[in-house]
């Protein structure tokens, strides 16, 4: 038997071999997370401004039970936007206090996390750690790759480019040129882990502080709240002291040290 047609007729698909390869490549994770990285990146550059935004990638975040990552953050005067990519594919259906938003592809579908509840903890996160206001942080997530909308969503949940002009609607400046300065250095230089761990140790100050407060505070007899009270009659008239508040049923009293 002659092979050499079948071989010739297979020899004529070569060009099939890069095409499934591009195929693997494209579908692979990893490059649906670069090529989130890359649009997110290539738009940001393109069109915002960057001596007004300054682009900060892959940003490890410290949290109570070790570290996260996020994607993209963005520092500028009109506020610090924490951006979240979705890669996701198919009809996307969810809004903002659900739970799990749904992905459909044909007749199967899929649930995943709400990304704004997943961005939700990186904002509150970052916000602590840079004592910003609310007023101060955008979540923003991005959907790329071939999805739609079939539900209303949030301004903040965009598709594509379209977390551009998400960014650029913020037209009102909230942080000062020299805070946007310092937030940036910061979150460069990674000094968020030592940030966080001394906001926390300072947090715990200020609750032990407020504790020992608490108990001195208490009646060492009963239990009950002391209450600054002043001496109505005699020689210490006006003085003040700490009186107990369960009055007269406990009569302790101690005295007020300035
Ligand atoms: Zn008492």
């Amino acid at each position: 038997m002659d092979f050499s047609p079948i071989f010739k007729s297979l020899l004529s698909l070569w060009y099939l071999i890069p095409l499934f390869l591009f195929a693997a490549i494209v579908n692979s994770r990893r490059f649906k997370g670069i090529l989130g990285e890359f649009i997110v990146n290539v738009f940001a550059k393109w069109k915002l401004d960057k001596d007004v935004y300054h682009l900060i990638k892959n940003v490890t975040l410290p949290t109570e039970d070790g570290t996260t990552q996020i994607d993209h953050i963005i520092v500028s005067v009109y506020g610090l936007f924490v951006v979240e990519t979705k890669n996701i594919k198919g009809w996307i259906f969810g809004s903002t206090n659900q739970k799990m938003w749904t992905q459909k592809i044909y007749k199967h579908s899929n649930k995943f996390q709400n990304p704004l509840h997943q961005n939700y903890k990186h904002t509150k996160t970052l916000q602590s750690i840079l004592s910003l206001e609310d007023s101060q942080i955008h979540s923003v997530i991005v959907f790329i790759g071939d999805s739609e909308f079939r539900t209303p969503m949030p301004d903040n949940v965009t598709y594509g480019m379209g977390y551009i002009r998400y960014i650029q609607s913020k037209t009102e400046a909230v942080i000062s040129p020299e805070q946007v300065n310092e937030i940036t250095q910061i979150i460069e230089e990674g000094r968020l882990a030592r940030t966080f761990k001394n906001h926390r140790e300072h947090v715990k100050h200020v609750q032990s502080i407020v504790a020992e407060k608490a108990k001195k505070n208490l009646c060492p007899k009963c239990g009950s709240e002391m209450v600054l009270r002043e001496t109505k009659k005699g020689d210490n008239k006006g003085k003040p002291f700490w009186g107990c508040s369960a009055f007269p049923k406990c009569r302790n009293i101690v005295a007020y040290e300035n």
